[in-house]
């Protein structure tokens, strides 16, 4: 019997939402295209992104030290830890509903809390660039700055707000477990977030104050698990050049050599469709015979059968 195909799911904003309500809506549809997928014969390995949702343990982290001065202020590796818990039980939640409701009884859903080490040198920890958390006011900026060390940023006029480094990963520490899980045939929600960024010091990993890139982690997991598929599914169903001018052109099938040239001729905006274009270019190119979709999450299904989608291939 051949293999199944493998594939490595990237979760973007919009399977996730903004707030408690609109997560716990948001992932009965997510579940939906996930378990499609696995109706189809796939193997699936789920990641996500935690925008919103760091920003938002990290607020109330910082609102704890306001009202009891005993209260260390809380790193922001602690941040993605609790914000991976709490979209991973949100999701294997919806998932293990949806599996059951289509009478798929043999497999289990789990949540792996994932550390992902980042080079301490990485020239990423110079020149923070990730914003995070609620707008502030210039003086609740300057006294978070001096408290805390935080690097604050104005942001496009409506208002300042922390920035925090994005360093590449390097290494997923409990890469080991995932594949131990995913070859007995359990369905992983892992990385989450970008993974909690840590850096080796010796024998112990020391959380990082960083956010990373959760398009860059997933190309890195769907390597080490030797998929056949990365997916990227966001809020568009399919990548544009010349995206948003009246000469947009929506790309179905391109070679990485293609999608290179693109990249160069500046089509992706960074920070929001380049690291997706990078990510899906850098695991299409890495083995003969693995792609990456990006597509609308609802569109997951019709992406894997080629229906819709921009794929990416060698
Ligand atoms: P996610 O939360 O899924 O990571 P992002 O908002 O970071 O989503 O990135 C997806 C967005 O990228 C799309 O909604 C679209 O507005 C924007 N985008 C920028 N450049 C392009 C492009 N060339 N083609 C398609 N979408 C693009
Ligand atoms: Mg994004």
């Amino acid at each position: 019997m051949s293999r199944k195909k493998r594939i490595v799911i990237a979760l973007g904003g919009n399977a996730l939402g903004n707030t408690l309500p609109e997560q716990m809506a948001a992932v009965k549809i997510t579940a939906k295209a996930i378990v499609d997928l696995i109706e189809e014969g796939c193997e699936v390995v789920v990641t996500h992104g935690n925008g919103p949702q760091v920003g938002m343990v990290n607020n109330a982290m910082i609102a704890l030290t306001h009202e009891d001065a005993a209260q260390p202020n809380t790193p922001l590796s602690v941040c993605v830890a609790m914000s991976q818990a709490y979209i991973g039980y949100d999701l294997q939640n919806a998932l293990r509903e949806e599996l059951l409701n289509r009478n798929i009884t043999n497999i289990p859903v789990a949540t792996m809390i994932t550390q992902v080490r980042v080079d301490a040198q990485d020239p990423a920890f110079l020149t923070p660039s990730k914003p995070i958390g609620k707008f502030l006011t210039k003086e609740q900026a300057d006294e978070l700055s001096q408290k805390y060390d935080y690097v604050m940023k104005e942001d496009s006029g409506r208002g300042y707000r922390r920035v925090v480094a994005s360093p590449k990963p390097m290494e997923i520490i409990e890469i080991g477990t995932i594949r131990t899980m995913v070859e007995s045939g359990d369905l992983v929600i892992a990385c989450g977030g970008g993974g909690i960024p840590v850096t080796l010091n010796g024998n112990h990993l020391k959380g990082a104050s960083a956010v990373i890139d959760k398009d860059f982690a997933s190309c890195l997991l769907a390597k080490e698990l030797d998929a056949d598929f990365l997916i990227i599914l966001t809020a568009v169903e399919k990548v544009a050049i010349y995206y948003g001018q009246p000469n947009e052109q929506w790309l179905d099938d391109i070679t990485v050599l293609e999608a290179r040239q693109y990249m160069k001729e500046g089509h992706f905006a960074p920070g929001s469709m380049m690291p997706k274009m990078q990510a899906a270019v850098d695991f299409a190119a890495s083995k003969e015979g693995r792609q990456s979709l990006i597509t609308l999450l609802e569109k997951a299904r019709d992406g894997i059968l080629e229906k819709t989608g921009t794929r990416i291939h060698m």
